[in-house]
């Protein structure tokens, strides 16, 4: 069966094509007897403006509904693929680089905390953008569930990531403002471990280097201020006030909102199957359909591809219940504890009646289609014994709730931010290694700037994608 010809598709109008292409197929028996009123190709919109007066290329072009199996030999997303090229190869359409009148059309590929960021942003910017998420907005196969988020300033992995999260406060209270949801709670954060830990050199490098306000404390005000732990006498403690939770859920619904309030379309339960450059097009292929547009921003997390150098590593969110209000917000902060080569961390009761404990990094490298979902009593013990030692209250505490998250990490825990090497159309936000969450409308900021102006003010030198390389 030949490709449908472009001239005509083009043409014609959409549905009185597929009803032919159909027609087609059932007298030459490309669909099997029994099955030839089953295979439906419904044309949503089949928009590809290829004038003078183009200046882009709509999204949304074809979509395939149903078995579509009996169909592949007919109208496969790849000869559809093929059917765009061309039609684009031939266009007379502007560049899309550098030309500030002419508005991109972008397509998100993936909308967890990320990619909703993106996609707010790219539209408060007048930008006609398409997110497309393979499970429902809020599942929890991905990495931003969990009730809670720590959000802190006093950045033990970095003193550069200050200026990004001053920026971060910022733009999370403008969402507050706008969406009228509370998404971060101040509880103060408290940084515990010994003075000459490495971790714990990072948090005062980075408060000495940016004036952040904070108290150090030694280890018998810390143990007068929060009875609740036991450290050693060679611990301190760093206490920024300013540290908080973030309510992942709450975040990505209301970034969400907020984008399609500005116009931006978001599609659930569709697949991003693969992803082509053409000339100066990008046509996303989905196990649905077909979008074409100017540039893609590949927010995907664990399940990013193009051989971006990620791995995928197995993470665990306990909830002890909290048996008295020694845990309650108020009076207990949220902490990280930097104990030997292990860093632990907690949450107040937020969400539930129990106090959330997490060891950060430890688990095993998994591919988050397969990863085991279910809690084992292994990964509970590795926070009890934890507990036990440092927090013993809570140590035989019941568990409430417990639920596998997945950390995507580079080789070197910095974030992956800015253009695909070798391709000027893809941008990639990914790689953000446990640490991320707390970011996301600064990364929506960065890449709005990229998708759009090709620059931004912000220093994403610590991000580029491109520096394994090589
Ligand atoms: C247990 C745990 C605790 C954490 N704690 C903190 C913390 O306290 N503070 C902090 O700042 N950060 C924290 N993080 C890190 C932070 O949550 C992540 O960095 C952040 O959520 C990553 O968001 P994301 O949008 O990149 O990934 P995700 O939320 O996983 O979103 C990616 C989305 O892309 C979709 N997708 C992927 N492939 C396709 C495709 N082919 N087609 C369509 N859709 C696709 C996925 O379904 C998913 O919805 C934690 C992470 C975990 C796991």
């Amino acid at each position: 069966m030949p490709d449908p010809a472009p001239s005509r598709l083009g043409a014609r109008d959409g549905q009185e094509q597929v009803q032919e292409v159909e027609e087609r197929a059932r007298r030459t028996g490309t669909l099997p007897e029994g099955q030839r009123d089953a295979g439906k190709i419904e044309v949503r919109q089949l928009e590809i403006p290829l004038g003078d007066e183009a200046a882009h290329v709509k999204p949304v072009v074809l979509v395939a509904d149903g078995p579509r199996c009996q169909l592949t030999r007919l109208c496969t997303p790849r000869r559809i693929a093929r059917f765009v090229r061309r039609r684009l190869r031939s266009s007379s359409r502007r560049p899309f680089s550098g030309q500030d009148d002419v508005v991109p059309d972008v397509i998100v590929v993936g909308v967890g905390v990320m990619g909703a960021a993106v996609l707010h942003r790219l539209a408060a910017r007048g930008v006609a953008a398409l997110g497309i998420e393979q499970f429902q907005i809020g599942h929890t196969h991905g990495s931003s569930h969990g009730r809670s988020r720590v959000i802190r300033k006093a950045y033990y992995e970095d003193p550069r990531y200050v200026p990004l999260l001053e920026r971060a406060y910022v733009l999370w209270g403008e969402l507050e403002a706008s969406s009228g949801e509370t998404l971060l709670v101040r509880t103060g954060c408290l940084h515990l471990g010994p003075r000459d830990h490495e971790g714990m050199a990072g948090v005062l490098a980075s408060v000495g280097q940016h004036g952040l306000a904070h108290e150090l404390l030694d280890a018998a005000e810390v143990r007068r201020r929060y009875p609740q732990f036991r450290i050693a006498d060679g611990d301190v403690g760093v206490f920024e006030s300013d540290g908080g939770i973030l309510a992942p859920e709450r975040c990505v619904v209301a970034q969400v909102a907020a984008a399609r309030g500005l116009g931006a379309q978001i599609v659930e339960g569709e697949r991003v199957v693969d992803v082509l450059v053409e000339g100066d097009s990008v046509v996303v292929e989905t196990d649905r359909a077909l979008h074409v547009a100017g540039a893609a921003v590949l927010t995907q997390g664990s399940w990013l591809g193009r051989g971006m150098p990620v791995t995928v590593e197995r993470q665990v969110q306990l909830w002890f219940e909290a048996r008295s209000d020694a845990f309650a917000i108020g009076r207990f902060p949220v902490f990280m504890h930097f104990a030997g080569d292990q860093i632990f961390y907690g949450l107040p009761p937020f969400g539930l009646p129990a106090l959330k404990l997490c060891r950060h990094h430890g688990g095993p490298t998994v591919h988050p289609d397969t990863v085991g979902r279910d809690v084992t009593a292994g990964d509970e013990e590795h926070v009890r014994a934890w507990a036990r030692e440092h927090l013993p209250e809570a140590a035989g505490a019941r568990l409430l709730d417990a639920k596998v998250c997945l950390y995507t990490n580079t080789a070197d825990a910095n974030f992956l931010i800015g253009p695909v090497p070798g391709e000027e159309r893809l941008f990639v936000a990914g790689g953000f290694s446990g640490h991320g969450f707390k970011f996301a409308p600064v990364v929506g900021e960065i890449i709005a700037d990229l998708v759009i102006r090709g620059r931004t003010l912000h220093d994403i030198r610590l991000f580029n994608p491109g520096r394994f390389e090589g």
